[in-house]
């Protein structure tokens, strides 16, 4: 059952050849068994309550595509009923009085929810190595990092214990973790789908996505979860799309730009063989390559470091001990309560963030590292704007690599950053991207350990990614691959 696509499990459940309930009870009994530290959440009364609702639903006929399907949430959500911990001691016991609008979407359209996934804290960084909750094992390899930030929702997929889930993206926690996985993620254009309800990051970069097994179900999905929403101030207001509208179509004649700066020093050998494989089924579906330059990439590093760091210190300052989460238990004054609670509640990566983030908008810094940082992210998207001149979507790597070893890079901020170099740039630019399972590379250790082909496109094209990345799932089995464990 639990090898099923989400778009399988909707036909069973539509004509009755399974329940929700048993779906749900299966998932969980799965989640049960497993040793990766995906889930953070998990309470069986509540998804049993949800799974009995779902049914009853179907038996009136009354139901979508989605309901009685399991989910799934990252932990950086907030939900009414279950904790939503960011992966932070700061918020460890917390529980908000609303649902995010992307959970009360997914649960007006009759969905299941089994628990709340593990990330990274904060959702910054790229192992998810930096939850105060532990990390989360690649169940490729369990000695391997499952990338992050959104680790537990990647992982979660991967080991088959849910066959949706929610993730988010700032500069690649959808498309890495995804594709040091070996599953399917999109990241939509910015704005597309609500941060309401959704622990804030870097608000100017933040965007929900789902992943799953294919880019069918990740369409499917992205149905219920895109909309206008008019509690979060940057949703976009536009109308209402069928994700799987184009699903269909051929590749015949598509232009695929190739950016010079992907393929350069830094790409392992490995990876590199895998993507171009790809590259090369697309050309015998049809399509024709194009060499083009993204002569920016590398700056991304730099400015999305100064710009994500600004903006989390700004949105962390709410973590106070007053309002929500963890306070210190024996503090002097009030600014002695401030700064023991955040000392306390805070892990490193999120403190060294917020003290970067501090300096680059200090008096006298301002000019020359945030005003810099957001020119050059103006140039960054010029890059692609000149790009899609040329050709109707990106491709190359998403990571360098592939999943690196648990314990690795845990004291070395720098080495996390490069990593996500082929990442950064379309969420600077707002720009929709895919990551899609197209191969395994070795890593060091000999293990196979999965890569991801990145699909990026223009503003507003996430049918048209889907539609690229379920024509190449039609022709190839990647995505049907799954781990021993
Ligand atoms: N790895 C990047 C970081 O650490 C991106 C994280 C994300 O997309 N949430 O900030």
């Amino acid at each position: 059952m639990h090898t099923k696509t989400l778009k399988q499990l909707s036909a069973l459940l539509q004509t009755k050849q399974v329940s929700a309930t048993e779906l749900a009870r299966h998932f969980l009994q799965r989640i049960d068994a497993s040793d990766l530290n995906a889930f953070l959440h998990v309470d069986a009364g509540l998804t049993l309550a949800q799974a009995a609702a779902a049914d009853a639903r179907l038996a009136r006929g009354d139901s979508t595509a989605l309901t009685g399907i399991p989910i799934a949430h990252k932990d950086i959500f907030v939900t009414r009923d279950w904790r939503a911990t960011a992966g932070s001691k700061m918020l460890e016991n917390y529980i908000s009085p609303f649902d995010a609008t992307v959970v009360e979407r997914f649960n007006s359209a009759g969905m299941v929810t089994l628990g709340k996934l593990n990330c990274d804290e904060f959702a910054m960084g790229s192992s998810n190595q930096n939850s105060h909750f532990g990390p989360v094992r690649n169940p490729w390899d369990k000695l391997a990092i499952p990338g992050g930030s959104s680790g537990g929702s990647a992982a979660a997929i991967a080991a088959r214990l849910s066959p949706a889930a929610t993730a988010t993206d700032t500069g690649g926690s959808i498309r890495q973790p995804a594709s040091l996985c070996g599953v399917t993620g999109i990241k939509p254009t910015y704005g597309r789908v609500s941060r309401f309800g959704m622990i804030a990051f870097a608000s100017s970069l933040d965007q929900a996505g789902p992943i799953a097994q294919t880019a069918e179900d990740c369409a499917l999905l992205l149905n219920a979860m895109a909309g206008f929403d008019p509690r979060d101030s940057t949703s976009l207001e536009r109308a209402d799309e069928d994700f799987t509208r184009d699903l269909q179509r051929d590749v015949r004649g598509l232009r695929i730009g190739v950016p010079r700066e992907y393929f350069g020093e830094g790409l392992a050998p490995d990876v590199e063989q895998a993507v171009r494989a790809a590259l090369a089924e697309y050309e015998k579906l049809g399509a024709t390559l194009v060499d083009i330059s993204l002569p920016k990439t590398a700056l991304s590093i730099p400015v999305y470091y100064v710009i994500a760091p600004a903006e989390a210190s700004s949105n962390l300052s709410r973590f106070d001990g007053v309002r929500y989460g963890h306070r210190a238990e024996h503090y002097g004054d009030l600014s002695d309560m401030y700064k023991r609670t955040r000392a306390e509640g805070f892990g490193e990566e999120v403190k060294l963030r917020i003290l970067v983030g501090a300096y680059v908008l200090s008096h006298g810094y301002y000019d020359a590292y945030y005003l810099q940082a957001q020119k050059i992210r103006r140039l960054i998207a010029e890059d692609f704007k000149q790009a899609f001149t040329q050709c109707d979507v990106i491709m190359g790597p998403v990571s360098p690599t592939v999943a690196w070893d648990l314990g690795e890079k845990v004291d070395d901020p720098v080495a996390n950053y490069l990593a996500d170099i082929f990442t950064l740039s379309t969420s600077l630019a707002g720009l929709p991207g895919m990551s899609i399972p197209c191969g395994f590379g070795q890593g060091e250790k000999n293990s196979r350990r999965p890569v991801g082909l990145q699909l990026i496109g223009n503003y507003f094209e996430e049918a048209k990614l889907l539609n690229i990345a379920h024509q190449y799932q039609l022709a190839t089995g990647w995505h049907q691959m799954q781990p021993l464990a």
